[in-house]
């Protein structure tokens, strides 16, 4: 079955990792997807021709989503080429980690303008073409409640935005039939946070599963939130992390 056919569907930061999971996962569903990546066109045209080649409508947008003007260019375009959007999903974000008296005021603009601003700014500019039916979904993170390890206060108050800014849309939004949810994973296995890198044994051992996971099973909590069945949750702030913060 095709639960997702005829929906129309934005991923930010779908070329690799858990967004192009995402991306993978919505085509299944039947969606037509664009998404956007910042640097690895290379990655994002093989992942086209992958799942063009499975007959489904996809499409890569370059955008920065540190860059106002690239993240509406790439709303509207996508809106263009699909003639609707149904589903957007704030998954692009940077994890620069360090003790905060070594963080600079460039990883402090630059971590706001991706992780924050770019959501905020995504989310404005879909819901100028939203209807009934319509899904945000942003990808937060399990640290934005629980930071077991140093150096990561700034990557977590930009995911504790999201949580926040959730809450509040979710009380816009309601009364027109659309939701918006905030996912937060804890360790996945992606170029961002390798399970084999030198901090994978430590995060494994703080993972009641004892395990990370998997870019597909986070895919498989946004169609959840995507589809029909999904209607009733909304505000919500979902853990999707193994028991790490249990
Ligand atoms: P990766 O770094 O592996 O992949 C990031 C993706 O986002 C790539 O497609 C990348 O494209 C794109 N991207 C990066 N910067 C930008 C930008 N400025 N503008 C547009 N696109 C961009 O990350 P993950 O897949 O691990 O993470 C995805 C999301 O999940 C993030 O929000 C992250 O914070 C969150 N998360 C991840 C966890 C983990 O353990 N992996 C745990 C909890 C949350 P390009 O190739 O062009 O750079």
């Amino acid at each position: 079955s095709r639960p997702l056919a005829g929906k129309v569907a934005l991923v930010t930061g779908g070329s690799r990792g858990i967004g192009a999971a995402i991306v993978e996962r919505l085509v299944r569903d039947g969606a037509a997807v664009a998404f956007t990546y910042a640097g690895a066109k290379d990655r994002a045209e093989a992942l086209v021709a992958a799942l063009t080649a499975a007959d489904a409508r996809v499409l890569a947008i370059a955008a920065d989503s540190g860059d106002v003007d690239a993240v509406r260019a790439a709303v509207d375009r996508t809106r263009e080429v699909f003639g609707r959007l149904d589903i957007l999903v704030n998954n692009a974000a940077i994890a620069r980690t360090a003790p905060l008296v070594d963080v600079g005021d460039d990883d402090i603009e630059r971590m706001l303008a991706v992780n924050v601003r770019g959501v905020v700014v995504a989310t404005r500019e879909a819901l100028r073409h939203m209807g009934r039916g319509g899904r945000i979904i942003n990808i937060g993170s399990i640290n934005s409640e629980y930071v077991p390890f140093p150096g990561a206060s700034l990557y977590a108050l930009t995911k504790g935005a999201l949580s926040g800014f959730t809450h509040g849309l979710a009380r816009e939004l309601g009364a027109r039939g659309i939701t918006i949810n905030n996912v937060q994973p804890g360790p996945v296995d992606t170029d961002m946070n390798p399970a084999a890198g030198p901090n994978g044994p430590y995060l494994t051992g703080l993972v009641a599963v004892q395990r990370f996971g998997h870019a597909r099973e986070i895919g498989g909590l946004v169609a959840y939130l995507a589809g029909d069945e999904g209607a009733y949750v909304t505000g919500a702030d979902l853990r999707i992390d193994g028991g790490f913060a249990a």
